[in-house]
């Protein structure tokens, strides 16, 4: 199937690893040219590079935070003009609500719901005039069906959520569509040092809690990166434009919901 989109630009976030590595190749591969980014240079121009030997398109890499202003104006001057956006960031800390400080809460809200925002209001305008944009926000299956060691992924990504709702319908007449995937449990380091963490507290060795983790999952079994990216390729391809403001859960039938 040819998703239409070879050529575009896309800048894809936080994409050294986990997720955010899968959508860049899948976007990759449907011959999107590349702004990737994340904290660290090294580990960030590995996987540029390994992008670039396999599917030949052009990944410019940004080693930047893009929770900061400065960090996402550099990853703008890299690709001023993207067709599509993938918004990702790392997670905020697993713990108990008493853990959580004003300062704890700021920094989730700036990094799961103001970050991506800012970086929608940066790009939007020039979508709408260029009639395509594809913007996909990762966020989390915490939005549908909140986890208690994770109540600040709970209210910042639930605040993201809200917002797109609305933007999401605002922009779509101009074939601009923003979607969120919602990942469940997904075979990343920050899942398997979320489980190491939990499996220490539930004084456990980590085999056997992360074993039955995935009993729980009705696929059995963690989902991975490539197939996390595929999904997000086809919420960016041309065919996508009458999917508007969706909150698309890729969990393995985790959250127990009919709808
Ligand atoms: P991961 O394997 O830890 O990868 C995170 C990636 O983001 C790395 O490339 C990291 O590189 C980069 N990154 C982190 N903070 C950044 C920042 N401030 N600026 C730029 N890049 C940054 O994580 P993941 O499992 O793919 O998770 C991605 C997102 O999905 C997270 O928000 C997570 O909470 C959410 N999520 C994941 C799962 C799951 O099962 N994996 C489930 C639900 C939700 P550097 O450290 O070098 O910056």
């Amino acid at each position: 199937m040819d998703y239409g989109i070879r050529g575009k630009k896309a800048i894809v976030c936080a994409a050294s690893q986990g997720l955010g590595r899968g959508c860049a190749i899948a976007l990759a591969r449907e011959g999107v040219d590349l702004t990737i980014n994340a904290r660290t240079a090294p580990t960030l121009e590995a996987t540029a590079e390994a992008i670039r030997r396999e599917t030949g398109v052009s990944v410019v890499a940004v080693a930047a935070d893009i929770t900061t202003a400065a960090g996402r104006a550099a990853v703008l001057a890299a690709c001023p003009e993207p067709d599509i956006l993938v918004n990702n960031a790392g997670g905020p800390p697993i713990g108990d609500f008493r853990d959580w400080n004003e300062d704890a809460w700021i920094a989730a809200v700036n990094n799961n719901m103001i970050t991506p925002i800012m970086l929608m209001r940066a790009t939007i305008d020039g979508m709408i005039a260029r009639r395509f944009g594809r913007i996909v926000n990762i966020t989390s299956r915490s939005v549908k069906a909140p986890l208690a060691h994770l109540g600040l992924s709970n209210g910042a990504r639930a605040g993201l959520t809200g917002f797109v709702a609305g933007l999401a319908r605002q922009v779509a007449k101009h074939n601009v569509v923003i979607n969120n995937l919602l990942p469940g449990p997904f075979a990343t380091d920050r899942q398997i040092d979320g489980l190491r963490k939990l499996s220490a507290k539930a004084g456990q060795d980590y085999q056997t809690f992360a074993s039955a983790r995935m009993a729980e999952i009705p696929a059995g079994r963690f989902g991975t990166p490539d197939e996390f990216g595929r999904a997000c390729a086809f919420l960016c391809s041309a065919d996508a434009g009458f999917i508007v403001g969706q909150n698309l859960l890729i969990d393995g039938g985790a959250v127990n919901t009919t709808l």
